[in-house]
């Protein structure tokens, strides 16, 4: 067990235990996908109640890392990850299905049994990568109508050539935090043992 790093009162206001967090993994299955553990974050664990909590600094950051890491995937993305894209891009079940052009419950389908194939696969990454690069130009979203790998491959290339017309002198801070975090994918913490 790892040593205590921190404690907190239990987030589970009728529980009233001291939460204990140490160092460790942990799998992050509150995002929909089994696929995912975070390593060398900080875990709490109430004694009283026996909840886990990660502690998450920016969700958001994290999100958008699992994405990445979902576009870089060898394989055809499964359902959960096709419905954690979708999620992520802000598409409730029904604009993502005028999106890509299919009904609802085929749309339910690929979430649900794995049945979307290469071609489909590949318009959602794209979907995926137009709505990262989107974001960080901040162009707002255009409205999207049966959308094909052609029409996003030229959208996204669009905002990235519209990013490099831009010419100003920027700051970057970039806090140690940031850092810290992007280092966690080395082996440096590979001996902290799994909480559960
Ligand atoms: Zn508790």
């Amino acid at each position: 067990m790892n040593e205590i790093v921190a404690t907190a009162r239990c987030y589970r206001r009728a529980c009233g235990g001291v939460m204990e967090g140490r160092i460790g993994n942990y799998p992050y299955r509150e995002c929909g996908l089994d696929s995912v553990t975070l390593k060398g974050i900080r875990v709490y664990h109430c004694t009283e109640c026996n909840a886990l909590v990660p502690e998450i600094p920016a969700a958001g950051v994290l999100h958008r890392l699992i994405a990445v890491h979902l576009l870089n995937k060898k394989t055809l993305l499964s359902g959960a990850e096709v419905r954690f894209l979708r999620k992520l891009c802000g598409y409730s079940a029904e604009e993502f299905s005028t999106i890509m052009g299919s009904s609802k419950a085929v749309i339910s389908r690929w979430e649900n049994q794995n049945t979307h194939g290469g071609g489909t696969d590949r318009t959602i990454r794209l979907l995926v990568l137009d709505f990262l690069v989107r974001e960080i130009a901040g162009k707002s979203a255009p409205v999207l109508k049966d959308v094909t790998v052609e029409q996003l491959s030229r959208q996204v290339l669009d905002t990235i050539k519209e990013l490099a017309d831009r010419r100003s002198d920027e700051q970057y801070e970039i806090p140690y935090k940031d850092i810290e975090r992007s280092t966690q994918n080395s082996n440096i913490n590979s001996r902290e043992p799994v909480l559960v």
